[in-house]
C-alpha cells in the first residue's frame, strides 16, 4: 500500500468520486489519524471531531484499551461463524445483559442489522404469544424516525431522500406523530398492534428532544395494551445524552433522583453504534426471556455476528463507558455546552436555538431549511479546526467524543463562537 502513504487530500476525494459509489456527500476532509477527541488530515490539520462518527466513536479515536483488546483477540482468534461456540461471546452476552440489565442478548454488526433483528423479534413474538392473527402483526413507528437503510426500515421512513423510487415497501408499519401522546394511544387502538419502535430523542431528524415525559407515558401505554415498546438507543445509547441510556432502564446515571425505575425499561433495547466504541461494527438486540425465547435456531442469523473480535472490543468499549465515568461527563459538559450557546444565541441572530441532551446536541440556524448557511458554517468551523455535520438543512449537530475534558470543551465552544461571529460579520 505505499502509493496510499503521500496522498493529497485532493488525490483522495478525486479517488472516492471516482470509483465510490456516491451515496454520501461528506465534508471536504481527509482523514488519516484519530486519537480521543482529535483527528487529523493527510495534510497534517488537527480538529476536534464533534460528529463522533454519529456517535460511534464515545470513547475517542483509537481509545489504548479497546485497541488493546482488538489486537490481543486478533492473535487468537477472529470468527468462527455461529456455526460452533466460542470462549468469548458467552463472556460477552453475561457481561452486556448485566450492565443493562436484560436476560438475553442477540448480537449483530450494523445498527440496522439490529433494528431489522428486532422487527422480526416483535412479529413472531406477536403471533407466539400475544396471538395476533397470522401476517396481520403492525409496528408502530415515528415520522421523522431514523432507524437505518434497509428495505424495511426505510419502509418507516417518510423522508423522501431515502424512499424514493425503493419501493414496493414492507407491510404492517403505521407511523405516528413523534412526541404525541394521543397519537400512540389512538394507534394503540388497534389490536394487531405488536410493538412501537421509538428514537428516545431523534437524533438524525436534528436532535428532537421530546417531552419529559414523552417515553415514559409512551412505555405505560404500551405495556397496558401487551405491545411491546422497542427503543432504538444506537444513536442515544452508551452514555451519550448523559445516562447510559436515554431510556434510563436501570442505570448508574448522574441523576441521584434516578433510581433506575424498572417500570421505565424498554421489553427490547437496541444497540450499536458506541458499543464498539467505534472499533468494528457491534450491534445487539436486548430483551427478557418471555420475549427473546421466541427465536429458536435458524430463525435468524450472521455469519459475523457475535465474533470473537467484536465480542472481547465491545467489552473493552463498554468497560471504559464505566470506568472513566462517560454518562457522568456528557452529562455535566452537556449542561454546560448548551448554556455557553443559549449566551452565543443572545449575541447573535444566525442561530436559532440549542437543543439536546448530554453531549447530543445541535444548533438551529437562523436561515431556511435549503439554505446553504449549515454547510457554509461547518465549512468555516472545518477552517478552524472543528469537524460537524449540518444534519436536515438548517441544523448542525453537535457531538464530541464524550472523553473530552472541560477545557477542551470550552476551547471548543470558543472555536464554535469566533467562527459563528465572523460568519455573521
Ligand atoms: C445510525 C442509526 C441506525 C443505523 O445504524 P447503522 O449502523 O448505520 O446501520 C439506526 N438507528 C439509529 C437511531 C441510528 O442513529
Amino acid at each position: 500500500m505505499a502509493v496510499l502513504e503521500h496522498l493529497t487530500s485532493q488525490q483522495a476525494i478525486t479517488l472516492e468520486n471516482k470509483y465510490g459509489a456516491q451515496n454520501y456527500h461528506p465534508l471536504p476532509v481527509v482523514l488519516s489519524r484519530g486519537e480521543g477527541v482529535f483527528v487529523w488530515d493527510v495534510e497534517g490539520k488537527k480538529y476536534y471531531d464533534f460528529l463522533s462518527a454519529y456517535s460511534a466513536v464515545n470513547q475517542g479515536h483509537c481509545h489504548p484499551k479497546i485497541i488493546g483488546a482488538l489486537k490481543s483477540q486478533a492473535d487468537n482468534l477472529t470468527l468462527t461463524s455461529r456455526a460452533f461456540y466460542n470462549d468469548i461471546l458467552g463472556r460477552y452476552e453475561e457481561f452486556a445483559t448485566k450492565f443493562f440489565g436484560y436476560d438475553k442478548l442477540l448480537p449483530m454488526n450494523t445498527g440496522a442489522e439490529a433494528v431489522e433483528t428486532a422487527l422480526k423479534l416483535a412479529r413472531k413474538w406477536a403471533y407466539e404469544k400475544k396471538g395476533i392473527p397470522a401476517n396481520q402483526a403492525k409496528i408502530i413507528v415515528c415520522q421523522n424516525n431514523f432507524h437505518g437503510r434497509t428495505i424495511s426500515i426505510i419502509s418507516a421512513s417518510n423522508d423522501p431522500i431515502a424512499t424514493e423510487n425503493f419501493g414496493p415497501f414492507t407491510p404492517g408499519i403505521v407511523s405516528i406523530r413523534y412526541n404525541d401522546i394521543n397519537a400512540l394511544q389512538e394507534a394503540l387502538l388497534d389490536e394487531n398492534v405488536a410493538a412501537f419502535l421509538v428514537e428516545p430523542i431523534q437524533g438524525e431528524a436534528g436532535v428532537y428532544v421530546p417531552d419529559d415525559n414523552y417515553i415514559k407515558e409512551a412505555l405505560e401505554l404500551c405495556k397496558s395494551k401487551n405491545v411491546l415498546f422497542m427503543a432504538d438507543e444506537v444513536q442515544t445509547g452508551i452514555a451519550r445524552t448523559g445516562r447510559l441510556l436515554a431510556t434510563c432502564g436501570n442505570c448508574s446515571c448522574p441523576d441521584k433522583n434516578c433510581s433506575g425505575t424498572p417500570d421505565v425499561k424498554p421489553d427490547v433495547l437496541i444497540l450499536g453504534k458506541a458499543i464498539s466504541g467505534g472499533v468494528l461494527p457491534v450491534s445487539a438486540v436486548l430483551a427478557n426471556d418471555e420475549i427473546m425465547e421466541v427465536i429458536r435456531p435458524g430463525n435468524h442469523g450472521s455469519t459475523f455476528g457475535g465474533n470473537p473480535l467484536s465480542c472481547a472490543v465491545a467489552i473493552a468499549a463498554l468497560e471504559v463507558v464505566r470506568d472513566e465515568r462517560l454518562a457522568e461527563n456528557a452529562f455535566e459538559l452537556g449542561q454546560l455546552f448548551r448554556s455557553e450557546m443559549e449566551k452565543l444565541i443572545e449575541e447573535t441572530d444566525l442561530v436559532r436555538l440549542v437543543r439536546g441532551k448530554g453531549l447530543l446536541n445541535a444548533i438551529v440556524i437562523n436561515d431556511s431549511e435549503d439554505s446553504s448557511t449549515a454547510w457554509d458554517i461547518c465549512m468555516a468551523l472545518k477552517e478552524n479546526g472543528l469537524l460537524a455535520k449540518p444534519t436536515h438543512g438548517n441544523i448542525i449537530r453537535f457531538a464530541p467524543p464524550l472523553v473530552m475534558t472541560k477545557e477542551e470543551l470550552l476551547d471548543c465552544i470558543g472555536i464554535i463562537s469566533k467562527t459563528l461571529k465572523e460568519f455573521d460579520a
